[in-house]
């Protein structure tokens, strides 16, 4: 809804009247009293005096502290009828009292009557004041959120909606990083500038394309960019919100959405998460989701309604194609689909290049630096991490973003929020052994990836960190390079069993044994990097249609399980072994490391380095 004074009033009104109504209410006993009791007629004091001899007075009714008297009096004079009569009192008249009661006449007293009409008038007017400010608030937060670039509104008749942008103001110079996509799209903008181009020579234009990719690589942002380039609308839905509703709601939705679309056109339909309703139907334990399949039924009539001509271009974006329904993929609904990456080291700094535009940095800052530093972040994470630099610089009151502040940010990003470091004790001096451990295994052993800082400053669910430079190119990973992190992995653990003996070990290491677990047993399982051969015994994410858990369901015999718990205890045996070994071998570098990383709290790579080579030889690293 839009903020206007002409909503303000027309909502106010009805709630003005209610409100006075409530008041009324509420005051009811003393106003209508009062009112009652406003008497036309007067009369002096001394003709009360007589009215009460002759008995002709029932009731008096004393007002403004005893100086005005409202009597009720019947008598020959009133046409034998009550009437109330209103009588000034003189300033003192104490007899009057006791003559009253001597004539067994009803006494009241009552409050100031004007206190009383200045308590209604307040009364009356803070509850409408009271909700006009409130409703003047609501109308203006609620135009705020829907704002954006254009008008936002929403259609439909229950709370999932689509929105509508009439202008996205997001162009192609916006998204950067994943060139492929965006060529793909380029010519879908000149289809919907130029239609006559493609009719004329009897081209048909698709009508839905369908945007593979992981979250936050930057989909919804591409989708809304062909609709900024081509200037047309934008709207989009999310799929996840068809799944909670009723039955028949979903579809009715649909059908709304295109019909709004056709009136529209030409226009960009834009469906997220398309697989929460674009899912192969059918697949459900115990009968599948009625509501979705209904959905789905209602979206692939609609894709068929309409000629590829009419302009609508239906986006989708998912993260999951291979589960999707393949009736969506046939020709003539999603047959085209474009994959969209999470970024390489170009990419990123391209990336890095659009956010860092409407940001003050430093320009000592290099952005390949940072890009350098981020393999595996999305468009979206690099968006977040410039974002975070910039809140961090506010809060200190900089006026421009250096690489410190950068540097926070991919930590906290990564790790979580930084704490305070310990003060020193058993502890700080268990947790020092423990990650200098990690640090040392890592640059002892060649296929490891070097140490970029050891840190004993607590960040998220860690109450130590070392971080290692992480390599460019994951895709491919060797079982040498496997073990190595294995190693990497145990060396904390490994440190603690020889420095303070098996006793003292800590529940400290429980993550890293996570981790080294799942790695031996992809080994096995996945990769044919054990003596069971190359096999492969489980996928990554068994079955999308089984929830999790019921996945596992093993297409192996139990022989064959026994061999696999086997051949992954063996795998993590001879690494700890040899774990143990590089640190018995390093002892007494790794006491030196454990004291000066308790002095100063973080060490970093080089400098880490340059004191281990002063006792031994680091492997060169390839
Ligand atoms: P998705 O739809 O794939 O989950 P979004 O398009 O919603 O991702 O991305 C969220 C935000 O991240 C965008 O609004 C943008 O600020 C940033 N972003 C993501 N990818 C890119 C990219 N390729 N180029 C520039 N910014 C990006
Ligand atoms: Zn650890």
């Amino acid at each position: 809804m839009k903020f206007s004074w002409k909503n303000i009033l027309l909502w106010s009104l009805p709630i003005l009247v209610i409100s006075f109504f409530i008041w009324q209410g509420f005051f009811a006993p003393i106003t209508n009293e009062n009112n009652n009791n406003v008497a036309n007629s007067r009369m002096t004091y001394g003709r009360f005096l007589e009215y009460i001899d002759m008995g002709w007075v029932q009731k008096v009714d004393l007002y403004e502290n005893g100086h005005t008297a409202i009597i009720e009096a019947i008598g020959p004079e009133l046409g034998n009828r009550i009437q109330k009569i209103r009588v000034e009192l003189p300033v003192s008249a104490p007899e009057l009292i006791t003559k009253l009661k001597n004539n067994q006449i009803d006494i009241n007293a009552h409050p100031t009557k004007n206190n009383i009409a200045l308590w209604n008038l307040v009364g009356n007017l803070f509850f409408p004041i009271v909700l006009i400010i409130s409703l003047t608030l609501l109308f203006r937060r609620s135009s705020n959120n829907s704002g954006g670039p254009g008008q936002a509104m929403s259609f439909g008749k229950s709370k999932a909606l689509f929105q509508i942008e009439a202008k996205t103001g997001i162009i192609f110079d916006d998204v950067a990083g994943i060139d492929e996509a965006k060529e793909e799209f380029e010519e879908i903008v000149t289809f919907l500038k130029k239609p006559e181009y493609f009719t004329a020579v009897g081209a048909k234009i698709p009508k839905g394309v369908l945007l593979i990719g992981q979250p936050g690589t930057g989909k919804t942002l591409l989708a809304k960019a062909i609709a900024g380039e081509a200037n047309v609308p934008f709207f989009s839905i999310s799929g996840s919100e068809f799944v909670e509703m009723f039955v028949g709601v979903g579809a009715s939705r649909v059908r709304d959405l295109f019909k709004k679309a056709k009136e529209n056109a030409p226009c960009i339909v834009f469906i997220d998460e398309i697989d929460a309703v674009g899912r192969q139907r059918g697949t459900g334990i115990g009968g599948g989701n009625d509501e979705r399949e209904q959905t789905l039924n209602q979206l692939l009539t609609e894709m068929d309604g309409f000629e590829g001509n009419t302009g609508i271009i239906v986006i989708a974006a998912t993260n999951r194609a291979d589960i999707l329904d393949s009736a969506l993929l046939r020709p003539g609904r999603f047959d085209r689909q474009v994959s969209v990456e999470i970024p390489d080291f170009k990419g990123r700094l391209a990336i890095l290049n659009v956010h860092a535009k409407n940001k003050k940095i430093n320009p000592k800052v290099s952005l390949s630096i940072i890009a350098r530093r981020t393999p595996g972040f999305s468009g979206a994470d690099l968006a977040n991490l410039l974002n975070e630099a910039a809140i961090l610089t506010a809060r200190k009151h900089k006026n421009e973003i250096t690489l410190n502040e950068i540097d926070k940010a991919i930590d906290r990003i990564i790790a979580g929020m930084e704490g305070t470091a310990l003060i020193d004790s058993k502890s700080k001096r268990l947790i020092a052994y423990h990650e200098v451990g990690h640090a040392i295994v890592g640059t002892l052993l060649k296929e490891h990836e070097n140490v970029q800082k050891v840190t004993l400053i607590p960040r998220g669910q860690a109450r130590g960190l070392t971080w290692f430079t992480p390599s460019e190119d994951q895709s491919l990973i060797s079982m040498s390079q496997i073990k190595a992190r294995i190693m990497g992995a145990l060396g904390g653990r490994a440190t603690e069993e020889i420095v303070f003996g098996d006793s003292e070990i800590t529940t400290g290491a429980s993550n890293d044994l996570q981790q080294v677990t799942s790695m031996a047993r992809q080994m096995v399982t996945r990769f044919g990097m054990s003596e069971i051969g190359p096999l492969s015994l489980e996928n990554e994410d068994s079955n999308p249609f089984l929830g999790r858990g019921m996945g596992n369901i093993n297409e192996y015999s139990d022989e064959i399980a026994i061999k696999i718990d086997k051949q992954i205890q063996e795998i993590v045996e001879e690494c700890h072994e040899k774990t143990i070994k590089i640190i018995r071998n390093n002892r007494v570098i790794i006491d030196k490391l454990v004291d000066i990383l308790i002095e100063k709290e973080t060490i970093d790579g080089q400098e880490f380095r340059n004191i281990i080579s002063q006792y031994t030889t680091i492997p060169h690293k390839g």
